[in-house]
C-alpha cells in the first residue's frame, strides 16, 4: 500500500486497521514498512474516502488549534483519500494474491489461498481409499509468512513421501514438485497466510508428521495443518489414532462429505 504524502494529514486511522500492524505516523505522515506489507488492500476497503482537501483539513486543524480544539475524523475514514493501492508487478503481486480475497491467483484463476480439492472430495475424487490429504497454512495476521518458509515446508514435506496439489497455487509456484522448491525470485515475498496441499499413502503419516514437527522449528511464522480421508465403512477416520500417537491435538472444527458425489458413484460403477 502507498500514501500519498501530499495528502495525508496524519490523523492515524489507518494505524489500527492494518491487518500487519505495519503502518505508523511520523512528523504528521503516515508510513508503511513495504517490506511487511503484505498489500491485503484491507486498510484501503476499510476506510472510506471522505474526499476531503488536505489544505482544508490542514486549515481547519490550524484554526481549532488557536482555541485549543482538535479536528478527529471519524474512525472509519481516511479524510483526504490518502490511501493508494499500488498497481502491483510480479513478485510483488503474488502478496495481494495471497492476502486480498477479493484478488484471484493469476496462476490458478481462483480466489482464497487454498483450492476446493480437499473440502470437496467427494466430488473431486482427489483422495482415494488409503490416502491422507494435508492442508498445511502458514501465517497469521499480523505475522504472516514468507516464501522462503513455505519452501522449507513444502521440502520437508517432499522429502517425506507427499504429492503436491497440483491447482494449488503454491503447487504453481514450485519449480520443482519432487523437491518442493520454489521459484527463487519470489522467496522473499511475505503474505498474510499460505496453504500447501498435498496427499500421501497413509503408511507414510507418521513421517509427514514428524516432519512437520522438525520444521516447524526452523520457520519464523506459525503452522497448522488439517488433514482429510475417506472413512471406513463402519465410519471410522483413519488418521485420529496416527495424529495421537504423534503428540498432535486434533481440533473438534471438521467437515464431513458423505458421499454422494460423482467419483464414488464412477468408482462404483467401474467395480460392477
Ligand atoms: S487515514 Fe489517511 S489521512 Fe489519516 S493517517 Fe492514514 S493515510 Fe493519512
Ligand atoms: S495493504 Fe494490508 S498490510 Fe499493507 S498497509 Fe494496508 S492493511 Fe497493512
Amino acid at each position: 500500500m502507498l500514501i500519498d504524502k501530499e495528502k495525508c494529514v496524519g490523523c492515524g486511522n489507518c494505524v489500527p486497521v492494518c491487518a500487519m500492524g505495519v503502518i505508523s505516523v511520523v512528523n504528521g505522515r503516515s508510513q508503511v514498512n513495504q517490506d511487511e506489507c503484505v498489500e491485503c488492500n484491507s486498510c484501503y476497503r476499510t476506510l472510506r474516502s471522505e474526499g476531503l482537501s488536505p489544505t482544508f483539513v490542514r486549515a481547519v486543524r490550524w484554526v481549532l488549534r488557536l482555541f485549543h480544539l482538535e479536528y478527529d475524523a471519524p474512525p472509519d475514514v481516511c479524510p483526504t483519500g490518502a490511501l493508494t493501492p499500488p498497481k502491483l508487478e510480479w513478485p510483488r503481486v503474488l502478496r495481494s494474491e495471497f492476502s486480498d480475497p477479493t484478488v484471484k491467483h493469476s496462476s490458478t484463476g481462483l480466489g482464497g489461498r487454498g483450492t476446493e480439492e480437499i473440502k470437496c472430495n467427494d466430488v473431486t475424487g482427489r483422495l482415494k481409499e488409503g490416502e491422507i490429504g494435508f492442508a498445511v497454512e502458514l501465517g497469521r495476521p499480523g505475522l504472516g509468512a514468507r516464501f522462503l518458509d513455505l519452501q522449507k515446508v513444502a521440502m520437508a514435506l517432499a522429502k517425506a513421501g507427499v504429492f503436491f496439489e497440483p491447482k494449488n497455487p503454491v503447487t504453481h509456484l514450485m519449480t520443482d514438485t519432487k523437491t518442493g522448491a520454489l521459484r527463487e525470485e519470489i522467496l522473499n515475498e511475505k503474505v498474510m497466510s499460505a496453504i500447501i496441499e498435498c496427499r500421501a499413502d497413509a503408511g507414510r503419516v507418521p513421517e509427514i508428521f514428524a516432519a512437520l514437527r522438525r520444521v516447524a522449528g526452523e520457520i519464523e511464522s506459525v503452522i497448522s495443518a488439517a488433514i482429510a480421508a475417506r472413512c471406513g465403512p463402519d465410519g471410522s477416520v483413519p488418521y485420529l489414532d496416527m495424529a495421537r500417537e504423534a503428540g498432535f491435538t486434533l481440533s473438534l472444527n471438521g467437515k464431513t462429505n458423505i458421499g454422494l458425489g460423482r467419483p464414488r458413484f464412477e468408482e462404483r460403477q467401474q467395480a460392477a
